[in-house]
């Protein structure tokens, strides 16, 4: 049941599809018609070094484009496929088109692409081999991938994500703690996992630059992570009082509508090519 062929190939067989807990529902039946019709797009939001202005990395974010239900945003579709299961399809595809990607931008060496996997993908023992199997189909040069993790998935499978962390050094991916600060954030989980970034909540970044108790935080936080060697991103800047108070407070790197909206492939590597010249 594999695509046709080239940058969208999908195969299927990876998974037991008899696990995953298919109902009726018209989103359902539209999910799968849309890996085959190709409707998922993958969209890249700029990472900016705070103190150059250069890119760092990007973020993948991934949209559904439905003629009929317009376009969708993965709060819409993530949180149900991440109940039946199959988030772990949508992911495949999504690996292996940023395997893509990464393939045709190997050019910018320095590049680093984050992506979002789901709770579903730390339970999955196979997840490390996947990606070393991708990255090496692909003969990647090296992998530049960051997964980032929720802060709220950490507590819940520990046990899993320091197998992954003992399988991962055979592949060089990097690891990002995501939404820091949003909710029950323990220091603790930043020693205890050998992440490279953080990325602090929006919720707190957009409280700047007026709320001084999370300003406070903010300043906490980065003094941590510079003792752990941790790179700093904070995410949904949208305005130049936020970048400034970051910028004051030491963040490393930024992320959000002031510098760019997440945009296509080919969009990336036009803005990519001018923040370079
Ligand atoms: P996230 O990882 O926190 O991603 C950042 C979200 O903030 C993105 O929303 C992005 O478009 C949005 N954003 C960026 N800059 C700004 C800004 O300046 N202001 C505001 N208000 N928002 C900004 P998006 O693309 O709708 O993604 C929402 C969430 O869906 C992501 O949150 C992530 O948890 C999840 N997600 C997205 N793509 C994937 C994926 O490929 N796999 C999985 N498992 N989850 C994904
Ligand atoms: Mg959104
Ligand atoms: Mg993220």
């Amino acid at each position: 049941q594999s695509k046709k062929n080239g940058r969208d190939q999908f195969q299927f067989y990876q998974y037991d599809m008899n696990k995953v807990d298919i109902g009726k529902s018209t989103l359902e039946k539209n999910f799968l018609n849309a890996i085959s019709n190709d409707e998922f797009k993958i969209v890249y939001q700029p990472v900016i070094d705070i103190f150059t202005g250069k890119i760092v990395s990007a973020e993948a974010l991934v949209r559904w484009e439905n003629k009929d239900l317009g376009l969708i945003y993965p709060e819409k579709f993530i949180p149900f496929l991440e109940k039946n299961g199959l988030i772990l399809v949508l992911e495949q595809w999504i690996l292996e088109t940023i395997i893509n990607d990464l393939k045709f931008w190997e050019r910018y060496e320095d590049l680093l692409i984050s992506i979002n996997l789901s709770e579903y993908q730390f339970k999955n023992a196979k997840m490390v081999k996947n990606i070393k199997d991708l990255t090496g189909k692909k003969q990647l040069r090296q992998c530049n991938l960051c997964i980032e993790i929720k802060e709220e998935y950490l507590e819940e499978n520990k046990k899993f994500i320091d197998s992954i962390f003992n399988d991962i050094n055979s592949i060089n991916i990097e690891f990002c703690l995501d939404n820091f600060g949003a909710g029950l954030t323990s220091i603790s989980n930043l020693s205890k996992f050998p992440f490279k970034h953080l990325k602090i909540d929006q919720s707190l970044v957009q409280s700047l630059p007026r709320n001084s108790q999370n300003k406070n935080i903010i300043e906490s936080i980065i003094a941590v992570a510079n003792i752990l060697n941790i790179k700093v991103t904070a995410k949904g800047i949208e305005s130049k009082a936020q970048l400034d108070s970051l910028r004051a407070l030491g963040c490393h790197y930024g992320q959000g509508y002031f510098f760019s909206q997440p945009l296509s492939a080919l969009n990336f590597i036009t803005y990519l090519t001018k923040n370079t010249n």
